[in-house]
């Protein structure tokens, strides 16, 4: 059925959020009017080096149950391929008059670059544009002292129905293989990659909540328990198929029910899961109010710092999981086929190829965003930065791989696993010493640190982007870094 009426189409351009509960801008899209639920593949931000195979199948997967979900609804989605920009012109040339609905994103530079575009577009054009947040993200923050506090008012909100229904001005054509024509930056394939959709992201909850999530503290440094213990909603969460809210809500929801029943053992693990739902904003917020923290030192006192020494044949090692360092090893050779790690081993990591192989995080960082399936760059871009000593306002952290393959894989099981040839005798030897290489690392820190003026450019970063929140323990220590460190850990 052609649109024939001059009624205005409502466009709902669904981003990273690819879901029909807890929806803002569908919902106010189908109480406006007809509705034209569209995705866009952009083929130019496919070729950008962040980007990879695995990110496409996860929301390939999202975009099938949303399609689904919105034809139950009477509508379905409608993928377009191309530039944004073009593609809500032609929709424009096609229905007449449109107003578009998004969520906010807080994506990297080519997206901010892009929206900015779009937002032009329509300014341009007379064409509404309403941008509707989705996380605790505060766009435009100017004073961060109220940041913790907004975050639980807007996830005290009551949540955003699904629409009864979605009529559309003619039926969408849905999926169909969506990334055809737009191939990305990496193509390595990931055979033990978790699934994505609406469905599969309803399920994870739900097994986190009723069983899982009991043995979440304790359970998520090691990389033998941590892929059961942790939640595993981070995927689901960078693409939207579950609502953050929807997460917090239910999780406050089961612990009340945990401290109804005196299930401590739960009530610590949701307390410490619950923790990591705020950080999750708290570093988005970083990102949205310093997009050049996807590219520059977040401290530019650190500039210079590695710029000039980046080992390529250390950067394949580390990549390729072939360092000598068992556990870093068996990491990035598990993180390949499955797209996952736990925070510590992510950390762990990251740290061994700032400080010990010494190596700009920009690299390392597209190479870990490629193979992250849950890539999300306000997250990813902070904590890069945290793990390479490059933000100023947190402690220098060097984790000891060997030390920690004492402490998370006593028996060898998952660095077994992995880099078989340990226990065949063939295992290659370490590419640097960990106790030189971590003392000339502090030495070049130190250096940097001590420049004038470091300090005082610490305090305003902190000013503008540290947390607020005071530690519970060593108390005593409060010298900025102390602070933060006690955080994070
Ligand atoms: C170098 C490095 C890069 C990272 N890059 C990403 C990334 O691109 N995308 C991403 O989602 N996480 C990233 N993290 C944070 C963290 O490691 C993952 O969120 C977590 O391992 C995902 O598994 P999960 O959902 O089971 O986590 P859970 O422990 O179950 O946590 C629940 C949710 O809380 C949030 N969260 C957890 N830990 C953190 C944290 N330290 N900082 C901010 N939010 C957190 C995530 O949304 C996560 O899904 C990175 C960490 C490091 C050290």
């Amino acid at each position: 059925m052609a649109h024939s009426s001059n009624q205005t189409v409502h466009v709902v351009w669904f981003k990273r959020d690819l879901r029909v509960a807890d929806h803002a801008p569908l919902w106010h899209a189908t109480q406006a009017g007809p509705v034209w639920p569209l995705y866009i593949v952009e083929p130019a931000y496919w070729q950008q080096p962040d980007t990879s195979l695995r990110h496409q199948d996860f929301i390939g997967e999202c975009l099938i149950d949303l399609d689904r979900a919105l034809k139950k609804l009477g509508g379905g989605l409608a993928v377009a391929r191309g530039d944004a920009v073009a593609t809500f012109e032609s929709l424009r040339q096609r229905f007449g008059a449109v107003v578009i609905h998004a969520h906010e994103e807080t994506g990297n530079d080519w997206t901010f670059q892009r929206d900015r575009r779009v937002r032009q577009w329509a300014t341009t054009q007379g064409v509404a544009f309403h941008e509707y947040p989705q996380f605790g993200v505060v766009r435009g923050l100017t004073n961060r002292d109220r940041w913790a506090s907004q975050w639980t008012t807007f996830m005290k909100k009551p949540r955003y129905s699904v629409p009864d229904r979605v009529q559309c001005p003619e039926l969408p054509h849905g999926v169909s293989d969506p990334f055809r024509e737009a191939p990305c930056f990496d193509q390595t394939p990931t055979p033990l990659r978790q699934p994505g959709g609406l469905r599969a992201g309803e399920s994870v909850l739900t097994g986190f909540l009723t069983d899982r999530g009991f043995r979440y503290r304790g359970g998520i440094s090691s990389p033998n328990s941590a892929p059961t213990a942790a939640s595993r909603l981070s995927a689901h969460i960078a693409y939207g198929s579950l609502s953050l809210r929807q997460i917090v809500q239910t999780t406050w929801a089961r612990q009340e029910k945990a401290r109804e029943a005196g299930q401590t053992r739960w009530r610590q693990s949701l307390a410490q899961f619950e923790k990591r739902l705020h950080w999750h904003c708290h570093f988005i917020q970083k990102l949205e109010q310093q997009p050049r923290l996807e590219y520059e030192n977040m401290h530019r006192g650190f500039d210079g710092m590695r710029e000039n020494d980046f080992n390529e044949a250390f950067f394949d090692a580390w990549k390729t999981g072939q360092t000598g360092y068992p556990l870093i090893d068996a990491c990035m050779r598990s993180l390949i086929e499955t797209g996952w790690l736990t925070f510590r081993m992510r950390a762990m990591v990251t740290s061994f190829a700032s400080y010990h192989l010494w190596l700009h995080w920009k690299e390392t960082a597209l190479y870990l965003a490629r193979m992250f399936t849950d890539y999300e760059p306000g997250i990813h871009y902070n904590q890069i930065q945290m793990q390479s000593g490059t933000t100023g306002i947190n402690a220098t952290r060097i984790y000891n791989p060997v030390k920690q393959a004492q402490d998370q894989d006593p028996d060898h099981h998952f660095i077994n696993q992995w880099v078989p040839e340990l226990k065949q005798g063939t295992y290659t030897s370490p590419i640097v010493d960990h106790q030189l290489a971590q003392r000339l690392a502090r030495e070049r820190m130190k250096a940097f640190r001590h420049q004038a003026g470091f300090r005082d450019e610490s305090k305003a970063i902190f000013q503008a982007l540290g947390s607020r929140r005071r530690p519970t323990r060593r108390k005593k220590k409060t010298t900025i870094d102390k602070r933060q460190a006690s955080l994070f850990d």
